[in-house]
């Protein structure tokens, strides 16, 4: 189709309270033009309020909404190029796709719409189902029908309120990676609310992970995931390993840490808390990058990993993958995801193992917070 460009938003000092409670306190957000944006966060942490606020169906306590350069804080929604696709689909029962797809063209009194809804049936893969009304598509195919609806009047940013709510889960990841093929087709920005992390981390370029009205941190997903800021963002995103350790020595490149009678090492320049000598740290680290090796084995670990002595207490096949509960005197309980190419057979509950892991793959977060 028709590359149409996206533009960029800004919100500057936005800020939502209804009577003394506050929704969104004040924020400055930039979301670049032609991204794939994702607003992530629990329920109740004022995700749609913000996209509301960009969408022109809630008006901002305080600040401004601005697009492509342009204040538009005071303008209604019909007047700002913007476009949203909500959880319900809402689609015209009575008028097939095809209809459903030109009503935004015909309502501005287009008369050739032939091309332009041609192109969106191709873009979203519904050519043969034309003439079909909404109630005899599958919830993906409706869902598709509300994109290409919105897409055509060419908005420069496209909202989505968890537009993939109401699908089962197969196909609400099958819809991620459509929508995403979408997006870089036509190159319009897309902000999309959702408060389902691996929603977040496969379709967006960045992500505002918010909480409590406010957000909490804002990156590409791989740096998230790797380099959570708070705890609230390390246990959000995923599965996190948080080692209570004392520091015993902050001087060099890698802090010393110990938990327990183990000690681990920490990269100063990934620790996001300042920290003292007799201070204390919570050591992370993602199930993924952790070994485990048979205590009979703790010979071959290699030197310089971390290094942590458990046992198991569950295991949980997955086909690709097995899924360990091991409980560690000096860390608590962690969970340890490894790849099933080699298994060993003596990994099962009950076993004494030891946990291991490079060094570089290990964050720190302050251990005062929440
Ligand atoms: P969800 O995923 O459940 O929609 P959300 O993160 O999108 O959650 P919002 O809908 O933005 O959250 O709501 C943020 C907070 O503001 C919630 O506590 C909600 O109860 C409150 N809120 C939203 N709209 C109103 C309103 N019109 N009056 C009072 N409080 C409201």
């Amino acid at each position: 189709m028709t590359q149409t460009s996206g533009g960029d938003v800004r919100l500057s000092g936005i800020s939502k309270t209804y009577g003394s409670f506050t929704a969104v306190h004040p924020l400055d957000l930039t979301v670049p033009a032609g991204s794939f944006f994702a607003l992530l966060g629990a329920s109740g942490c004022g995700k749609t309020t913000t996209l509301r606020m960009i969408a022109g169906l809630e008006d901002p306590s305080t600040g401004t909404v601005e697009l492509d350069g342009k204040d538009v804080t005071a303008l209604p929604p019909y007047k700002r190029p913007v476009n949203t696709v909500f959880q319900n689909y809402a689609l015209f029962p009575h008028l097939d796709i095809y209809e459903n797809i030109a009503f935004g063209l015909r309502r501005r009194g287009i008369k050739s719409v032939k091309k332009q809804v041609e192109e969106m049936l191709d873009l979203v893969e519904l050519g043969p189902m034309a003439r079909r009304k909404p109630q005899q598509l599958s919830g993906g195919q409706q869902q598709r029908v509300a994109v290409a609806r919105a897409l055509i009047n060419h908005p420069r940013v496209l909202l989505l309120d968890e537009p993939l709510g109401a699908l089962d889960l197969k196909l609400r990841r099958q819809m991620q990676l459509e929508l995403k093929r979408i997006q870089t087709e036509v190159g319009i920005t897309f902000v999309h609310v959702t408060h389902d992390q691996e929603e977040a981390l496969t379709m967006a370029d960045t992500v505002a992970v918010m909480n409590g009205g406010r957000v909490e941190q804002l990156g590409a997903p791989a740096d998230l995931y790797e380099n959570p800021a708070t705890t609230f963002v390390a246990n959000f995103l995923g599965t996190s390993n948080l080692i209570e350790a004392e520091v015993v020595a902050a001087g060099g490149d890698d802090l010393l840490l110990t938990a327990g009678e183990t000690k681990l090492r920490l990269p100063a320049g990934r620790c996001r808390t300042t920290v003292r000598t007799g201070g204390k740290v919570l050591a992370g680290v993602r199930p993924e990058k952790i070994s485990l090796a048979h205590a009979d084995d703790a010979g071959g670990v290699a030197e310089g990993r971390n290094r942590l002595t458990g046992r198991i207490r569950d295991a949980g096949f997955l086909g690709v993958s097995t899924q360990y509960v091991i409980e560690s005197p000096g860390a608590g309980r962690l969970a340890v995801y490894e790849q099933n190419v080699e298994r060993d057979p003596r990994l099962v509950p009950g076993a004494e193992v030891i946990l291991h892991w490079s060094p570089a793959h290990t964050f720190g977060l302050d251990a005062a917070q929440d």
